[in-house]
């Protein structure tokens, strides 16, 4: 079972083209951008703005959400306000939970209805419960009979469905058959596709949301292989849902949307972040931009079947080949199961003391500086300020002999040096100079020695080698992927336990560096080799974009972040910033996202919407502000009671809007306590996390 053409180039999934009023999603047409309204929708003026203010930023759908029939009653005057206001090419879709009669409603207005498949036609009461085959059909007759009407109004009024399923609000049957699973997501949602193919509709959108992108990249994998196989190949909306603000919630959400496009997935996006629903709209752009690119870029080579589906013609015969292409002459097998993640194994290793690479061990941290940030005191190499996210590895430039001496005085010198340093060899130095120059001289920091070889190098790299291990230095060997064959006898007798593999400029090339680096895995599988993989941000893989800070945040998520939910990377660097402390956060934060590495609690917030009963984006500051330092803990954050509780799956702990004013309070899944007053709820918070014994007292501010 396959999910895309390629993992190794961006081909586009070809689909269907559904039209959501006037825009075209899927098929040939770009990829389409959307946000939400955050207002009360019952408020019109507030509403008309909020689209209005989403369309001139370059929203293309804007979503409002229909809690009840008065809510979606409106959206006929909001359609109609926002029309005359020049936006009547901006199709609005109604977000609707729960009441089929708001869908109802809602579909008579507008061009576009969201349902989700856990709560339009079941009622959740998380009871645990046996469905015998029997009890299943009539509970998808029970279904068939509420969902068919919205799809034959639909059908009749010429609008798109989107049947979007999210993490954690799946109804009891789904849970009990399937669990908590991406297959369970999965078959959610195909459930509502069968009923609407039953009706011969299919202008339908589908999504698979979840807050934590690794089980998103998963089910929208799934969903692409078993719906390509037996259903049409409908459009995908992707999105992470609850990600949160800041920094974090951008790097979450371009590691589930960004790992999704590289492979091709994915027609329509939303970022949802706990912020202005405007402030979306650019770092969807930046996403889809840098996505859009790479499907301009299509390389040459690509077989028939790629060609045909990356044209996205013969869709009534679309099938996916499988995950063995032709590249480079050489077939590449792909060494990773896409659909269930597992780290992927590799050997134990000592970088330094207290500093280990292994399989229990956890993606380590390298930044990259100059000789003379080496030798600056005062540089973030040896600040204590770094506390929570420290710079473990720095790499450094050494194209002379004399850069040797230099680094050596430097690490001399140093009152605090870093963890380990990685000499990053020009062609020019050998084993003579580094011992000559650096040996013997007392550097505080073990190093690791980086070096390029190319296909000729077998005696030079059985050279280095030899030399790293009579020292007990770690050799990182950058090898470009075609050059791994002319090498295979040398490689093989590094060994796993101080050899460590990244890959040179060219072969991360901005043209798919994700694919490079699965290539590379796949290599070293070949040759039968566990040593680390090193994650490198390099200027050589930046895409399409700007120099702007959100272009390398997005680019370290897509690459880094995107290859951590392949179960890839033991170190990882983002050689793109040249801010030192700023790069060792924004990888310790891409790390984070990921799941890969967590430096401090980690926050699921709603988007809000016209549901919200607080103000979400000051309650999220506030509870950071007293709660952030808390390493390995996760917090979520929930406008409303109807939807936020199944939303924020697998929290530790829960904050929810239960009644204007009031807030519930979980525990896991569990609600312990029940609508308190706002005032005071944070404290309780507090005291719940103390009582679970997750809580630590934040560390003392360092002196500036
Ligand atoms: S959890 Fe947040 S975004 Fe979701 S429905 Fe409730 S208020 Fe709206």
């Amino acid at each position: 079972m396959s999910y895309c053409a390629s993992r190794f180039r961006t081909i586009r999934r070809p689909s269907v083209e559904v039209k959501v009023g006037t825009v075209g999603v899927g098929g040939k047409n770009p990829l389409r951008l959307q946000s939400m309204t955050t207002s009360d929708t019952q408020d019109i003026e507030a509403t008309v703005r909020q689209s209005v203010a989403l369309a001139e930023v370059g929203c293309e759908i804007v979503r409002i959400t229909a809690p009840n029939p008065a809510a979606a009653k409106c959206l006929r005057e909001i359609r109609q306000k926002i029309s005359a206001a020049g936006f009547a090419h901006v199709p609005l879709v109604a977000d609707i939970h729960f009441l089929p009669q708001a869908a109802m409603e809602a579909v008579e207005h507008v061009e576009k209805v969201r349902v989700n498949p856990g709560n339009y036609a079941d009622k959740k009461k998380f009871n645990v419960r046996e469905y015998s085959d029997a009890d299943y059909e009539r509970e998808l007759q029970r279904l068939h009979d509420a969902f068919s009407p919205l799809v034959k109004r639909a059908k009749e009024l010429g609008r798109a469905l989107r049947i979007g399923t999210n993490h954690g609000s799946l109804s009891d049957r789904v849970m009990n058959r399937y669990g908590d699973t991406p297959l369970g997501m999965v078959e959610s949602a195909l459930e509502f596709v069968r009923i609407c193919e039953a009706h011969g509709f299919h202008d339908i959108i589908l999504s698979m949301k979840a807050s934590n992108p690794k089980i998103m990249i998963q089910t929208y994998r799934l969903l692409a292989a078993r719906m390509d196989t037996a259903h049409r190949p409908y459009p995908l909306h992707l999105g992470v849902t609850e990600a949160g603000d800041g920094e974090d919630g951008r790097i979450k959400s371009a590691i589930g949307i960004g790992s999704l496009l590289l492979d091709g997935l994915g027609d329509t996006i939303r970022v949802s972040l706990t912020e202005d629903s405007v402030y979306e709209i650019p770092v969807a752009r930046a996403i889809a931009d840098k996505a859009m690119a790479l499907w301009r870029d299509a390389p040459e080579g690509m077989t028939n079947d790629e060609s045909r589906m990356a044209n996205g013609s013969d869709q009534s015969s679309i099938r996916h080949s499988p995950l063995v292409i032709s590249h480079s002459g050489t077939d590449q097998h792909d060494s990773i199961d896409p659909f269930v993640f597992e780290r992927r194994v590799i050997s134990e290793m000592e970088l330094a003391p207290a500093c280990r690479l292994g399989p229990e061990q956890p993606p380590r941290v390298i930044v990259r500086a100059s000789l003379a940030e080496l030798a600056d005191p005062s540089s973030a190499i040896h600040s204590q300020k770094l506390k929570d996210t420290p710079i473990e590895g720095v790499l450094v430039p050494i194209a002379t002999a004399a850069d040797l001496t230099q680094v050596s005085a430097s690490l001399k010198a140093a009152a605090a040096s870093p963890v380990f340093v990685v000499l990053e060899l020009a062609a020019a130095i050998t084993p003579g100079d580094l011992k000559s120059k650096i040996e013997d001289k007392k550097t505080k920091a073990p190093l690791v020695l980086l070096r390029r070889f190319t296909g000729n190098d077998g005696a030079l790299l059985s050279d280095f080698a030899a030399f790293a291990r009579d020292r007990g230095q770690v050799l990182a060997c950058d090898i470009a992927l075609g050059d791994f064959s002319p090498l295979a006898a040398a490689l093989r007798s590094l060994g796993d336990t101080n050899a460590i593999f990244t890959l040179s400029a060219t072969a991360a090339s901005a043209a798919h560096a994700v694919g490079a680096y699965r290539q590379l895995a796949g290599e070293l599988r070949k040759i039968g080799s566990r040593a680390p993989i090193w994650i490198r941000n390099t200027p050589a893989t930046a895409m399409q974009g700007d120099n702007s800070f959100l272009s390398k945040l997005l680019e370290a998520s897509f690459l880094t972040g995107g290859l951590l939910c392949d179960g890839l990377g033991d170190l990882v660097s983002i050689e793109t910033e040249a801010d030192l402390a700023r790069s060792a956060k924004l990888a310790y934060n891409v790390l984070q996202g990921a799941g890969a590495r967590s430096s401090k609690t980690e926050f699921v917030a709603c988007p809000s919407c016209g549901r919200t009963l607080f103000d979400l984006q000051t309650t999220t500051q506030r509870i950071r502000e007293k709660t952030g330092h808390l390493k390995g803990v996760k917090i979520a954050i929930m406008g409303c009671i109807v939807n936020g509780p199944g939303e924020m799956a697998d929290a530790d702990f829960g904050y929810v809007g239960g009644a204007p004013g009031k807030i519930n309070l979980y525990v896991g899944k569990q609600c312990v306590q029940y609508n308190l007053p706002q005032t005071g709820a944070d404290e309780r918070l507090i005291a719940l996390i103390k009582e679970h014994g997750k809580w630590v007292d934040p560390a003392p501010a360092l002196a500036p």
